[in-house]
């Protein structure tokens, strides 16, 4: 491989603020709205042209399992008042980010577009800003704490945080998929297969059967959602494996295949699905929906126990968290052999501790999100979005905490944390 080595240069430095947010899905929405409200001099910082990450840009159809907080109840609300209908879980990725965009302004959060956090900028082990790359070229930003939201947690990694990739055993990471929508369904007959155990008897068979029968190989199963546009259904079927999510190579292969199978799932649907046969493609995602990729050493670590065990840690961060181990297959399509979906039997909430969002070796920095420090397992749960924003709620509360109070983030009162999170 040939290298470059770049010539030393100045840049400009463009903001200096109290907390620094990279990411804007959940978590970092969560970590913004929560450091704003806290009087913070807040900016999140987005790679994407919304707020709003896999939730917005990802074309997602429901906010999946649930958790005790405030913040989540306040967007679903929101987000139904805004519609004018019910509050329930289901996304209009449209009316979503006009939601986030009003509560970030009412919070006093900056917000910068377009703009991708490329370095860290670091003295010894402590975070103290962060390069960023965009039209207007390579500039600094410094802050006093920084939060990664970014899913794949880019700041963590390039601040040396130690993390390991997908699945302990082998490295395996879970397949990623691009969501689609479809319009033209006859919602008086059509079918919402939600997840890879439910099973819909048709006329010509059943349907996960069926798709696992006609669909070339790794696409395979059904999970079809309701939206409130009518005739508009969200997909979640196309499929691809092998693919890290850290590696532009495989992004880019990975969402050229997957928008590649849209024609095909559409002839399916159009063939063995009631109501769809005369459904049409309206839109796919802006970004790539990549499930898993960097899991980080945190402090403490959520495991499967800890889930299954509905475990109520003292320093808990996050409470009333409820999902499955909802584990795609990671060679193949459907459910994996360790997930569970609707087969899930605990109905208790976990807790997540603080140390899960506190990396192991780094100063200044939060984890938050899909990146905190978790199982394989663990993840393939706390991954759902509710429990996302979350624990950039509580992130963001910390940081902000850790600011006003002239203290390390490690030396910040949980239960402070906690108050905040009930009460902000
Ligand atoms: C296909 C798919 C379907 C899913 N279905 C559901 C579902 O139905 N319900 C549910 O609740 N959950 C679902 N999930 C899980 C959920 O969407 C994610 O786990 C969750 O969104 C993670 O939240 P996050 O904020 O950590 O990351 P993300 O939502 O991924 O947000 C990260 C944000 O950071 C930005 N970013 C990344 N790197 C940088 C950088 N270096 N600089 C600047 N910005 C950056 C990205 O553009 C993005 O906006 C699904 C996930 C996938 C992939």
């Amino acid at each position: 491989m040939e290298f470059y080595t770049e010539k030393q240069r100045k840049i400009k430095v463009v903001a200096n603020v109290d907390v620094l947010v990279a990411g804007s899905g959940p978590a970092g929405f969560g970590a913004a709205i929560a450091a704003g409200r806290m009087g913070m001099k807040t900016l999140i910082v987005e790679q994407g042209g919304c707020i709003g990450g896999m939730s917005t840009s990802g074309l997602m159809s429901h906010f999946t399992g649930t958790v005790d907080c405030p913040l989540y109840r306040e967007v679903i609300k929101r987000q139904a008042e805004t519609e004018g209908r019910e509050p329930k879980e289901y996304i209009n990725p449209e009316i979503l980010q006009l939601v986030y965009l009003k509560m970030l302004r009412e919070a006093n959060v900056e917000i910068m577009l377009y703009t991708f956090v490329s370095d860290v900028i670091m003295e010894n082990d402590a975070v103290k800003g962060v390069i960023i790359e965009s039209k207007s070229g390579r500039q600094a930003i410094f802050a006093k704490r920084i939060v990664d939201g970014t899913g794949d947690g880019d700041i963590a990694a390039k601040s040396g945080a130690e993390f390991f990739i997908g699945r302990e055993s082998d490295g395996k990471m879970q397949p990623v998929t691009l969501m689609f929508k479809v319009g033209g369904v006859d919602y008086s007959r059509a079918v919402f297969p939600h997840s890879f155990e439910s099973l819909v008897e048709t006329a010509k068979g059943e349907l996960q059967s069926l798709a696992h029968k006609n669909l070339t190989p790794p696409m395979g199963h059904v999970l079809l959602y309701p939206t409130y546009t009518p005739g508009v259904v969200t997909c979640n079927m196309t499929n691809y494996i092998d693919a890290n999510g850290t590696n532009v190579e495989d992004i880019t292969k990975s969402k050229i295949a997957c928008q590649l199978q849209i024609t095909e799932i559409i002839q399916f649907l159009h063939k063995y699905a009631p109501g769809y046969e005369k459904c049409y493609l309206l839109e796919t995602a802006q970004q790539m929906g990549i499930r898993e990729t960097r899991h980080f050493m945190g402090e403490k670590t959520l495991t499967e126990n800890d889930i299954t065990e509905a475990r109520e840690f003292d320093d808990w961060i996050v409470k009333g968290a409820h999902f499955n181990f909802d584990v795609h297959n990671l060679t193949g399509s459907g459910l994996d052999k360790t997930g569970a979906q609707d087969k899930f039997t605990q109905k208790k909430g976990y807790t997540i501790p603080y140390g899960c969002i506190i990396p192991k070796g780094v100063e200044n920095l939060l984890l938050s999100g899909r990146n905190i420090s978790g199982t394989h397992m663990a993840h393939s749960n706390y991954r759902a979005m509710p429990i996302c924003m979350a624990l950039g709620y509580s992130a963001g509360i910390a940081a902000a905490l850790s600011v006003k109070n002239a203290c390390t983030v490690r030396a910040v009162d949980v239960k402070e944390i906690q108050k905040n999170y009930c009460e902000l």
